[in-house]
């Protein structure tokens, strides 16, 4: 089996680590004997290789990366990607990314930035002397039906350890909120609600990288795409995920 990984803006979009996400994949993907391609779609990119992927990584950047990247993500490009996710192509997104997938993003400074309209959200950032939300986060993924494939296959509640960092501040409309914040600030740090799921793409300010951190999210993200482009039911081996549990049981009780 074949996997293809297209990574959003990989030099403009990867702060606090999220480039652990697409390498945690790529892996997790490997150890099973699937094949594995990573493309960056990106300014070089034309319209049609973000038709061509199985899966869809997009990071964090600051205000004036995320400003480019958002000026270029326009037109055919901008097409292509929400057809893409609109049809079901699982996509895990990082703080800045989601931000560019909703209506629209207001930045510290400047003008309003038009995204891509397929999350229905909007983000604003209340101003450069305003503080950031900072600090670990963790929360349990309520979305369905991914808590419910997430549930049955850890026999408990999917709860996501991760690291925030974002000045801007994301408000859902009719989307789905990922989950319920436990600890940290979440979406906005008002609501209590974090991230976004629609389709199968995941949307959360969760860095840390995510998917190292939590990798039963992998796993979900890696059998979703296979069965979707092999039309046929998929059972990953089992890997051992000892130190990401440790990790895990240490930071959960750090944060008590
Ligand atoms: N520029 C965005 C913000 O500050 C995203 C930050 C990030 O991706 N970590 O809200």
């Amino acid at each position: 089996m074949e996997l293809k990984i297209g990574w959003l803006y990989p030099t403009l979009m990867s702060t606090y680590g999220d480039r652990g996400n697409v390498i945690c994949i790529q892996r997790r993907a490997q150890w099973r004997g699937i094949t594995v391609e990573i493309v960056s779609l990106d300014q070089q990119s034309s319209a049609i290789n973000f038709r061509h992927v199985d899966i869809v990584a997009g990071g964090g950047a600051q205000d004036r990366q995320q400003e480019i990247v958002m000026r270029d993500l326009q037109g055919e490009k901008a097409v292509a990607l929400k057809a893409q996710l609109e049809a079901g192509t699982p996509g895990v997104f990082t703080c800045g990314s989601p931000q560019l997938l909703g209506h629209y993003y207001e930045p510290a400074f400047g003008q309003r930035i038009d995204g891509l309209g397929l999350l229905d959200l909007v983000s604003k950032h209340p101003g450069p002397d305003a503080k950031r939300c900072i600090g670990n986060v963790v929360f349990e993924i309520t979305a369905e039906p991914l808590a419910s494939d997430l549930k049955k296959i850890l026999g408990e509640p999917p709860i996501v350890i991760g690291f925030e960092n974002h000045g801007g501040r994301t408000y859902l409309d009719s989307v789905s909120p990922l989950g319920k914040v436990q600890k940290g600030y979440g979406n906005n740090g008002e609501d209590g609600y974090e991230g976004a799921f629609y389709r199968n793409a995941i949307a959360t300010y969760s860095h840390g990288p995510l998917l190292p951190k939590n990798p039963f999210l992998a796993d979900w993200l890696i059998k979703t795409a296979l069965e979707r482009k092999y039309q046929t039911e998929v059972n990953l081996t089992p890997l051992d995920d000892t130190l990401a549990k440790q990790a895990r049981a240490s930071m959960l009780k750090r944060l008590e």
